[in-house]
C-alpha cells in the first residue's frame, strides 16, 4: 500500500516520520517553514526507546559515536539532600546529544532516500478535497491534494486542535564547552531549590566533524523572571549561579551574552483523538509536556514508528491504529510528567519536601529502582500497545 503524504515540519518527529514512511514506498513530501531546515535549543536526552527508532531509521550508529552516554541522573537540593538518583543499566544507557546533531543525522538520512523538502513554507491550514487534503501556506501557495497531512509542526502548530496549558516556570539553555571539571562526563546532573530553581549540566557529546566535548547547561524560572531575562547584565546571572552551585561556573565562562542562552516554555496537553480524515498529528502537535522527565523527542520518534507501521493498511484502518497502538504509552508518560514536574519546577514547597524525604530514599530500595530506571528509559509499559518492539 502506497500513500502520497505531505509531513508539515522538519523537526525531530517530522524527519523520523519522512525517513520511515519513505522506506515504506509511500511518497513524501517534506514543508517546512525555515528557509534552511534547523534546530533550535541546545541537547537533549535520547532515552533508550528513541535510539531503537534511530537504528531502525538507520542513524543509531552515528547517534552513539556523537552522543554521550548517560549511565545516571543524579540531582541534590541546595542543602545537599540527595533529590533524585536514576540509573541504567550499562547495556543501555540514555544518550546526551546536541539537538544540531540529531537533527543533522535525521536530515541526511532524509536527503539520503530522495525525500522533496519544501523550505520557507510556513503552512497556514490543510482544508479536505474530495477524497484527501491540500496544504494551504500562509504566503498563498497551495499544494496537493494528498491521501494524508502528517502534522508534525511541534508545539506551535496550527493544524491542531490541541490548546495545552501554559505551564508556569520555563528555562533558559545554552551550549558550552566541556571545561576542565571532575563533572563526570556520563552523568545528568542537577541542583534544585525547592521546586523554584533548578539548574542542570548534562554531557552532549560532540558535533559532527569537530571532537570537542560539549555540555547543556539550564537555569528553570519562573515565567514572569523568564521573560525579563533577555534584560537581565549575564554577569549578575553568573553571580546567582555561582551563589546556587558554585561547581558549575567553569560551564558559564563562555557565555557572555543573553542570546547564547534559548529560552523555553513549556505546557501540558494530550489531544484525545490524534487524527481526524486525512490528518494525523504526531510528536508536540499531539501531546506536549515539560521537559522534566526527558521523553519529548523520545514520544515524537515513537509517534513516526507506530503511525509507518500502521499504514502497512487502508487509511480508514490505519488512522485509528496509530493512535490505539500509542494511546497508553502517552497517557501513562502524559500523566508521569504532570506528577513529576511540580515536584521539580514549581513554587510549591510540601511536594519538594515530599520528593525528598519520601520519594528519594524509596528511589535507593533495590525493589524500586528498576521501576525509576523504566520510568525514564520510556519503557515503563510497552511504547507500541499490541507489539513487543522496538
Ligand atoms: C528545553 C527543552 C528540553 C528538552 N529536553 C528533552 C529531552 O531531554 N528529551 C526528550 O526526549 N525531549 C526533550 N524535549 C522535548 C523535545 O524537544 C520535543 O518534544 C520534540 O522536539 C518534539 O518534536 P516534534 O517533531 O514534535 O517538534 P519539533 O522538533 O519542535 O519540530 C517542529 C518543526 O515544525 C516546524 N514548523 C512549526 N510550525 C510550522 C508551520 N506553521 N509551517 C511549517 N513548519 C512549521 C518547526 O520549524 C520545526 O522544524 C525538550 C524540549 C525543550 C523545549
Amino acid at each position: 500500500m502506497s500513500y502520497r503524504i505531505a509531513i508539515a515540519g522538519a523537526g525531530i518527529g517530522g524527519l523520523a516520520a519522512a525517513a520511515l514512511l519513505a522506506r515504506e514506498g509511500h511518497d513524501i513530501t517534506l514543508f517546512e517553514r525555515f528557509s534552511a531546515p534547523r534546530p533550535l535549543g541546545s541537547g537533549l536526552v535520547i532515552q533508550p526507546v528513541g535510539l531503537a527508532v534511530l537504528d531502525l531509521i538507520g542513524a543509531g550508529e552515528d547517534a552513539r559515536r556523537l552522543s554521550s552516554p548517560i549511565a545516571r541522573m543524579l540531582g541534590h537540593e541546595v542543602r545537599g539532600r540527595k533529590a533524585l538518583d536514576v540509573s541504567y543499566p550499562a547495556s543501555a544507557p540514555g544518550r546526551g546529544i546536541h539537538r544540531a546533531t540529531l537533527f543533522g543525522l535525521l536530515w541526511d538520512r532524509v536527503a539520503a532516500l530522495g525525500v522533496p523538502a519544501v523550505t520557507s513554507a510556513e503552512i497556514a491550514a490543510a482544508p479536505p478535497d474530495g477524497t484527501g487534503r491540500r496544504l494551504s501556506l500562509v504566503d498563498g501557495r497551495d499544494f496537493g491534494p494528498f491521501d494524508l497531512i502528517v502534522d508534525a509542526s511541534g508545539a506551535g502548530s496550527r493544524l491542531s486542535p490541541l490548546r495545552a496549558r501554559p505551564l508556569g516556570y520555563g528555562a533558559i539553555w545554552g551550549t558550552v564547552p566541556w571545561p576542565g571539571t571532575e563533572f563526570p562526563r556520563n552523568e545528568l546532573r542537577q541542583r534544585y531549590r525547592a521546586a523554584s530553581r533548578m539548574a542542570g549540566v548534562l554531557p552532549i557529546g560532540c558535533l559532527p566533524g569537530d571532537s570537542s566535548p560539549l555540555a547543556a547547561v539550564f537555569w528553570s524560572m519562573p515565567l514572569a523572571e523568564l521573560n525579563r531575562w533577555p534584560q537581565t547584565p549575564v554577569t549578575d546571572w553568573h553571580t546567582a549561579v555561582a551563589g546556587f552551585w558554585p561547581q558549575i561556573a567553569p560551564f558559564l565562562e563562555t557565555i557572555r551574552d543573553n542570546a547564547q542562552m534559548t529560552q523555553a516554555r513549556y505546557s501540558h496537553g494530550t489531544l484525545r483523538r490524534p487524527w481526524t480524515p486525512g490528518l494525523v498529528h504526531i510528536g508536540d502537535a499531539a501531546h506536549r509536556a515539560s521537559p522534566q522527565l526527558g521523553q519529548g523527542a523520545n514520544m515524537a520518534l515513537l509517534d513516526a514508528l507506530a503511525l509507518a507501521r500502521a499504514l502497512r493498511q487502508p487509511l480508514e484502518d490505519a488512522l485509528p491504529d496509530y493512535a490505539a497502538m500509542r494511546r497508553w504509552h502517552v497517557r501513562i508518560y502524559q500523566t508521569m510528567s504532570a506528577v513529576f514536574t511540580p515536584m521539580y519546577q514549581s513554587g510549591n514547597y510540601g511536594l519538594p519536601w515530599l520528593r525528598d524525604m519520601i520519594l528519594a530514599p524509596l528511589s535507593t530500595l533495590p525493589l524500586l529502582r528498576p521501576g525509576l530506571t523504566h520510568l525514564v528509559a520510556g519503557t515503563m509499559i510497552a511504547p507500541l500497545s499490541g507489539t513487543r518492539d522496538p
